[in-house]
């Protein structure tokens, strides 16, 4: 068999190459379906396929790799039982994710890669660039290992921690099919968000694969010369082409964007800016997630007070455009992105 030389990781093949798999071995079709219901629950090896034929798991061991996702470091929030794990992936890369109790649910904030290339000046995540993508699998068993670690039900996610979801489009679209899948989570798209820097190709075609799952676009400034400073990725995609991109994605999908606005002291808080914003998004179906910058050792830039963020959320308002001040779970754990592994490194 050619993967048998390659070694590739079983998890890292689709169902329908898992089909050709068991075709090729002369195995009945649904050992597919066991394989794939058993990776869904984030089993630990082959070994543990309890329902196959042992011939079958030695000849699986033999010809895949079969990686796991140890926990390096958990924290857990005194506060408000948020819960940050650190994971070492086979590679010994380590990447972050965010259990968060919520009034609509329990939500996980997942890693899509290690590192970021995106460069956002205020982001923990992107500042020694991007290492590595990771494998649709691996963003699966992020959740498996949160779900048995925590014991507690998960109804939401988010891909808001550290990598850019679209800059990883392949694999971060096969993970949300097999969420999505009855065999696998069974999660509804509805469920599912992804936070985006503003990667335009990835905003329109998420809006033809996914136009069920929800959008969050990272904007934190209101000007292209305000966000260039900030977001080098606005080099590629200028604001304007951005929000042509969020008009044609709520034209497809009808769906609600969440903007969300890091406000950063001195830089892109005050009520001209707010003013800004809402002259920016006027009559978009959108909602402003406000969140003071949280601190990051090494960047010299800090978040805007309580106070003041409340009265950009109240002139954004007077405006006609709908925003929340995000509460701060997990302040006191390292809770932002990409904190956590760079405190470890
Ligand atoms: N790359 C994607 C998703 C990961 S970042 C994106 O940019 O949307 C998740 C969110 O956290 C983004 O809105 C990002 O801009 C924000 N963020 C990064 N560093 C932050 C910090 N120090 N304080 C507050 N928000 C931060």
């Amino acid at each position: 068999m050619k993967s048998c030389n390659a070694m590739k990781d079983l998890k890292d093949h689709t169902r329908e190459e898992l089909r050709e798999i068991f075709r090729s071995l002369g195995e009945p079709a649904y050992r597919e379906q066991q394989v794939f219901r058993w990776m869904a629950r984030g089993v630990e090896s082959v070994g543990d396929m309890t329902d196959l034929p042992a011939r079958l798991r030695d000849a699986l061991s033999e010809c895949f790799a079969f990686g796991t996702l140890e926990v390096e470091r958990e924290q857990v929030s005194k506060s408000d039982g948020t819960r940050k794990f650190l994971f070492r992936l086979p590679d010994g890369q380590k990447v972050e994710a965010v259990f968060m109790k919520y009034s609509y649910g329990n939500t996980l904030c997942l890693s899509t890669q290690v590192g970021c290339a995106m460069g956002c000046r205020f982001c923990a995540s992107g500042i020694d660039g991007k290492i590595r993508d990771l494998a649709a699998w691996e963003m699966l068993y992020q959740y498996t290992a949160c779900l048995a670690k925590t014991g507690e039900p998960v109804s939401h996610i988010v891909l808001m921690g550290m990598g850019e979801p679209f800059d990883n489009y392949g694999e971060v679209s096969k993970f949300l099919h097999a969420m999505h899948d009855p065999d696998g989570i069974g999660m509804s798209y509805r469920n599912m968000t992804v936070s985006t820097c503003g990667l335009v190709p990835g905003i329109l075609q998420f809006s033809l694969d996914f136009p069920q799952a929800g959008l969050a676009v990272s904007l934190h400034a209101a000007s292209q010369e305000e966000r260039l400073a900030i977001m080098p990725v606005a080099q590629a995609w200028p604001l304007e082409e951005l929000i042509e991109a969020c008009k044609t994605y709520t034209e497809r999908t009808r769906r609600r964007i969440t903007f969300e606005y890091a406000l950063i002291s001195g830089a892109n808080d005050d009520d001209a800016h707010a003013l800004q914003l809402a002259e920016l998004l006027k009559g978009m179906l959108c909602h402003v997630n406000l969140i003071p910058l949280n601190p990051v050792s090494d960047i010299a830039l800090a978040g805007s007070s309580r106070d003041r963020a409340v009265r950009f959320a109240e002139t954004l308002e007077r405006k006609g455009i709908p925003a929340t001040v995000r509460r701060q779970l997990g302040s006191d754990i390292d809770a932002a992105c990409g904190q956590l592994r760079r405190n470890t490194l």
